[in-house]
């Protein structure tokens, strides 16, 4: 029988620990969020991060700049948060408008209070595989593969994606513990071949569905990162219905592989939890120095 890997399972019985450590603190857990425009798919994420924040009993502050922001007043908010002794962690709303640079931007940030895991010393920190904040989605699957005891050591994992906030991030965690990582990406030739040889396979390519039963084999651990809105076959004019599907076509690959994460309710849960245990542990860096 396939192993239904429920991120919301997981997230609701990490949260209580989460809100109870949180209480326990002498200030109020703090997380800046930095919006620049007013894009729907973003507000959305926000409104998740509120939304669990109010449960652990943290707090948001909610930043949003106009779109026509020059980047130079950008990085005066940032360092405004920066030494905002009430704040413990701040993130960038991605994506940013065209004319915004995101690496600049983010390197602007205090890597102490990056939870996001993106300035380059963070990144550095993943490398060398030492302490530092991981990318809440890198952090989040291997807190769902340590929650149903998958062993990861000595494991062929390949990732598919290669971008700087999920590919990469996971690819280095899996690698920082112990698998053999292949990273596949548009310009590989032999998808396929490289998935049927996975143990774990885990893909991140924002394309609905591309994974069908043709590129796994039974035995596989499948994690599903994609979100993608996808029209619904019954549209109709006066009503707009969206479905989130993800990279992974589930009705196809979940009766054949061993273990699959689900989209939604896989991933997506184990990033906002990520995030807020990062969150903490950033609270934990800066009272403690
Ligand atoms: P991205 O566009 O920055 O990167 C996509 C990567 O996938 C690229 O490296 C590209 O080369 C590769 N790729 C795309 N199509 C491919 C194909 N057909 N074959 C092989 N490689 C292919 O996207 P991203 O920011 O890494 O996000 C990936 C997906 O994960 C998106 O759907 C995004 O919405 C989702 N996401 C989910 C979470 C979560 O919490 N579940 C968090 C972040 C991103």
């Amino acid at each position: 029988m396939t192993t239904l890997l429920d991120g919301k399972i997981v997230r609701d019985s990490m949260m209580g620990e989460l809100k109870n450590k949180t209480s326990d603190l002498e200030k109020k857990l703090k997380l800046a969020i930095l919006q620049v425009g007013d894009k729907e798919e973003s507000n959305t994420y926000i409104e998740q991060k509120k939304l669990f924040a109010e449960k652990i009993g943290a707090e948001v502050l909610h930043i949003r700049l106009t779109e026509d922001i020059a980047e130079e007043e950008v990085y005066a908010e940032i360092q405004k948060l920066n030494s905002d002794t009430s704040v413990h962690g701040i993130i960038i709303q991605l994506p940013l408008p065209e004319n915004l640079d995101k690496n600049l931007i983010i390197q602007n940030i205090d890597p102490i209070k990056d939870v996001d895991g993106l300035t380059s010393v963070n990144t550095k920190l993943l490398w060398n595989n030492e302490k530092g904040h991981v990318p809440a989605t890198a952090r989040g699957i291997l807190t769902l593969f340590d929650y149903y005891k998958i062993p990861i050591k000595g494991r062929r994992v390949v990732v598919v994606g290669r971008s700087q906030l999920v590919g990469k991030p996971v690819a280095l965690s899996f690698l920082n513990r112990g698998a053999i990582v292949i990273v596949c990406h548009r310009g590989t030739s032999s998808i396929m071949s490289e998935t049927k040889q996975a143990d774990i396979l885990v893909v991140a390519a924002g394309n609905p569905e591309f994974i069908t039963k043709d590129f796994v084999r039974e035995g596989q651990v499948v994690v599903d990162v994609g979100i993608n809105v996808k029209k619904s076959e019954h549209q109709s004019e006066e009503i707009l219905h969206k479905k989130v599907v993800g990279d992974v076509n589930f009705a196809e690959v979940s009766p054949i592989v061993s273990a699959i994460s689900p989209v939604p309710g896989g991933v997506g849960p184990m990033t906002v939890l990520s995030l807020f245990q990062n969150l903490l542990d950033a609270y934990m860096m800066i009272e403690e120095k």
